[in-house]
């Protein structure tokens, strides 16, 4: 028997995290468990990066993007650009199982989701709608980047049985262009686990983290040997300084990394946020601020 675990990015996955430690302290299923922390987290109007209440592209519309993975089959299932689609994660989940086709954007994915029956339901809110006006404005008239406030959750999940699963969920950038997808339903960039190691997920700019796959890249050097903490900071700063020197600036990033046995790490470019959550520990939120060269974690 392992003791389980889970991480979240950003303080957002706080209820989800804490309703689905209980499912796991139960002896529940990583994948039950991620999959309920991270449909809290969509159906929540008040987080604007995410599901219900996400933040629109340039043309007003919601367009969300989530993933699942399965650490045991490596089974991935993904959608990007879906609109009017009430659980993405849900349907992310759902295609991981498929052999074919697991991977769905824009109206297939629609139209996959309501063949299957999963709920349809118009993701604008109406305090988002009002953001939506508000930076359309700025931007004319300020001459404002359309791209700041984004977010994505990510949650990875290692249950009593030593299964692990991660899952990521986002409405990507605000103002994208339509049928813009960031790296979070991308495996390997924004997610990737594979239970006999650990898995990992990432949060920032896509068109950034996609550069480095950084997710598959933190398992494979967990594969190599080195734990968590030897791989999350240093990764996000020796990749960050790769991006300063070959494009001249690195957008933000942030990766969770936990191996099978529940071990922690993040790393940051950013102020960052996060959920902890650990068998006999409880759960906990941290942010992550960064002094210069340093890093520091303190629980909040
Ligand atoms: N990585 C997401 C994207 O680029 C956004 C975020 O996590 O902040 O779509």
């Amino acid at each position: 028997m392992k003791k389980w675990a889970m991480i979240g990015t950003w303080k957002m996955s706080y209820d989800g995290i804490d309703k689905a430690s209980a499912v796991l302290e139960e002896g529940g299923s990583a994948g039950d468990a991620v999959e309920l922390a991270i449909r809290q987290v969509e159906d929540c109007p008040d987080f604007t990066s995410v599901g219900f209440g996400g933040l629109p592209n340039e043309l007003g519309e919601v367009e969300l993007d989530a993933a699942y993975m399965n650490g045991k089959t490596l089974g991935i299932g993904a959608v990007a650009a879906v609109k009017d689609c009430k659980n993405p994660i849900s349907i992310a989940r759902d295609l991981s199982n498929e052999k074919f086709n697991c991977f769905l954007v824009g109206e297939g994915a629609e139209r996959f989701a309501s063949l299957k029956g999963f709920e349809k339901k118009n993701m604008l809110s109406p305090e988002a709608n009002d953001q939506y006006e508000k930076r359309k404005k700025e931007i004319i008239e300020e001459n404002l980047s359309p791209y700041d406030g984004h977010d994505t959750v990510g949650i990875i999940g290692l249950d009593k049985n030593g299964h692990m699963v991660v899952g990521t969920s986002t409405s990507g950038l605000f103002m994208k262009k339509p049928g813009r997808v960031g790296d979070s339903p991308i495996i390997g960039s924004g997610f990737y686990v594979d239970e006999k190691i650990g898995g990992a997920s990432c949060t920032g700019l896509g068109e950034d983290i996609m550069k480095g796959c950084l997710s598959y890249e933190a398992v494979r050097r967990m594969e190599e040997g080195l734990s968590p903490k030897e791989i999350a900071q240093p990764l996000v700063d020796e990749f960050s300084k790769k991006l300063e020197k070959r494009q001249g600036k690195a957008g933000a990033i942030s990766i969770i990394v936990m191996d099978k046995n529940g071990n922690w790490a993040i790393g940051t470019n950013v102020e960052f946020s996060f959920v902890v959550a650990r068998e006999l520990e409880g759960i906990g939120t941290y942010l992550a601020s960064v002094d210069g060269n340093r890093v520091k974690i303190h629980k909040i």
